[in-house]
Order: structure tokens, then sequence, then C-alpha cells
């Protein structure tokens, strides 16, 4: 049996096109600024998010964890809604590399409004400690990729900048994010101190996040990088693979969406699955598992467990979330007749007798 795998769209591997420019790729030491290919891809990529420059780095955290150290001091905060990919899934990198503390605003979608961001920072007197840095995901992974459009970036960064916040857009998915809204990139990304995004998700790359800002804020986010571990020689290799997903990536973005709308239509009617279709916005379903799929036997901390173990038998990988919330991802490796049998094999796969 094969696997459709949809635990994330970090899966995909690198397609032909990639791998030829990869094997035909010019590289220099990019540590010295040598690498041409690597040169052009931070230029094409400031370009396509309407940014002054951008940073080739190994991973979406190191360009988070870059953004956040070069925006707070030690003692700050940084404010992110509670599910955040800065705080759940970044190792507590801000607390551990940069001395600052998550401040985290807890919200029923996973969109984080103007007026609870407003409610969170800190008063601006000696006794407290500094709100340093607004951090908003778009799309917003762990809450099932939902999107933030203009407006209401539009009121973040209104109180950002009110209350003199640095403001960091983690963008691993924003191409997502413009898709969904048929806007641009550019358009979702404006007014940010910075903004990574990942050339490793949807867009197909096998490695590597692009960290954007100013000419000063990358300048200065380049030595960043080299305390961090992630300066590296010639990294053209990888950055010809991230050329392509740059180019050709975001075109595949509509399929995958579609997909995951036609998945959650699908798994929305499997009895034990609770997932409101209208909420899948992009690529990503989150959703929660009932006892009815299982066979009621099971306590609720084990019912993620049974039912990716399930879906495993029944050839389909699925990832967890929490003891009852389970994560599809569409992504540019499964077609509409994988994510059809997916949807047959997961329907199979309910209930008491399966
Ligand atoms: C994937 C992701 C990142 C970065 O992840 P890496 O695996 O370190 O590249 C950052 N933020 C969000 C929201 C993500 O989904």
């Amino acid at each position: 049996m094969t696997f459709i795998d949809l635990r994330s769209d970090t899966v995909t591997r690198p397609n032909e096109a990639m791998r030829r420019a990869m094997a035909t790729a010019e590289v220099g030491d990019d540590v010295l600024g040598e690498d041409p290919t690597i040169r052009q891809l931070e230029e094409e990529a400031a370009e396509a998010v309407g940014y002054e420059a951008s940073l080739f780095v190994p991973s979406g955290t190191m360009g988070n964890e870059i953004a956040l150290h070069l925006h707070g001091r030690p003692g700050g905060e940084v404010l992110c809604e509670s599910r955040s990919h800065v705080v759940l899934l970044e190792m507590g990198g801000m607390s551990a590399l940069s001395g600052l503390m998550p401040h985290v605003i807890a919200t029923e979608s996973g969109l984080l409004d103007a007026a609870d961001v407003e409610r969170a920072i800190a008063p601006n007197v000696s006794f407290r400690s500094r709100s340093a840095v607004l951090v908003v995901e778009n799309t917003h992974n762990m809450a099932g990729g939902r999107v933030s459009d203009r407006a209401r970036l539009e009121a973040l960064l209104g109180v950002a900048r009110a209350h003199g916040l640095a403001a960091h857009l983690d963008g691993a998915r924003i191409f997502n994010a413009a898709q969904a809204l048929a806007t641009d990139v550019a358009d979702l990304a404006r007014g940010f101190d910075s903004l990574m995004f990942c050339l490793s998700k949807g867009l197909g790359a096998p490695v590597g996040s692009m960290l954007c800002g100013s000419r000063e804020f990358v300048q200065e986010a380049r030595r960043v990088r080299k305390l961090f571990g992630g300066g590296m020689r010639q990294v053209g290799v990888l950055g010809a693979a991230g050329l392509v997903a740059l180019r050709e990536g975001p075109a595949g973005l509509a399929d995958d969406h579609a997909r995951a709308r036609w998945l959650a239509e699908e798994l929305a009617c499997v009895p034990g699955i609770v997932l409101d279709p209208a909420t899948v916005e992009t690529n990503i379903l989150i959703f929660g598992i009932g006892r009815d799929f299982v066979g009621g036997a099971l306590p609720a901390a084990g019912l993620t467990a049974e039912f990716i173990a399930r879906l495993r038998g029944a050839g389909v990988l699925a990832s967890p979330v929490s003891a009852d919330r389970a994560r599809l991802v569409t992504h540019r490796d499964v077609a509409q007749a994988d994510v059809e049998l997916a949807a047959r094999r997961i329907a199979a796969a309910a209930g008491p007798s399966a």
C-alpha cells in the first residue's frame, strides 16, 4: 500500500526542475557574500514581497528567531497568539536565545484582534516589563491555516505603531494567505518591520526560508544568522531550488486549497470527525476527533493517538495537534485522486467496526 502523506506541506520532495537547477547552480562562499545564486534569490524574494532586502536562512524558525533577537531586548515581551509557532514550536527560542518572554493572547479562531492586543500591551511605567514585539502569524498554522486579511492587519499594525512595538510577520505560508484572499503577497506583507516566509512549505523547496526587511535590518540579520550558526558556504545548491519554488510554487497553491476544501466537505460527513468546512481557508485542516470515530472505548486523551494509528493502518498519514485534535495538510505532491482516495480510506477507518 502506498501512503498518502498529509502530515505537512514540508514533506514535498524537490521536483525535476529543482534537481536540475541544483545540479547546475553557480555557487560561491555565501558567508563572504559571494554566492551568485543566493544573491539572485535574495533579490527576487525581496522583490516578490515588496521589501528592500532579504536573507536566505536554513529554517523558518531561525528566521523568526533572528527577527525577535533584533526587535527586542532581554526582559521584553513578545505579544503573540497563544498557538503561535514562535511560542509552541521554536523550542523556547525567544527566551533561550534572546532573553525575551512570550505574552500570549488566546483567541478562539487564531485570528488576533487589535483590541485584544491593545489590552495586552503593558503600560509604559517603570515597574512593568516592556511590550517589545508583536508577532502576527499568517496563515495561522495551529489554528487550521486561518487567514488574516488586510483590514485586520492594518488594525494590528496601527496598535503596534501607536505603542512603539516592532511588528514581525510570521508568514511561513504568506503565499497561501495571498492566494486565499486573491491578493498580492506584497499587499499582505506591507507595514511590518520584518517578514519571514518559507520556501520549504507549500512552495515545494527542500530547504530554506527568507527573512525580509529594510536593508539595515537585513544587514544586522546577517550577523545574527552567523551568531546562531546559520552562516552557510556554497549554499547556492539550495538557493537554486528555492528560486524554482519562489517562481513556480505560488501557482500551485490554488489547487492545494481546493483539495483541502474538498477533503473538508467529505470529512465533515464522517462520523466522529468534528469539522466546519467553512473554517478551511487554505491547505490545512484541523479537526476534533469524537469518540464515534474510534468506537467510544477510549478516554479523550487517547483519541488522537488511536485516530492517527488507524489512519496509518488505512494508508493515510496525519499529524497530532492535541489530545483530541489532528491535522491534515494538502501540498503539491498529493493530487486530487490521492485526496479522494484518502477520504475513502479515512471514512473506512471510522467507527467501532474498523
Ligand atoms: C513551518 C513554520 C515555521 C518555520 O518552520 P521551520 O520548520 O523551522 O522551517 C514558522 N512559522 C510557522 C507558522 C510555520 O508553520
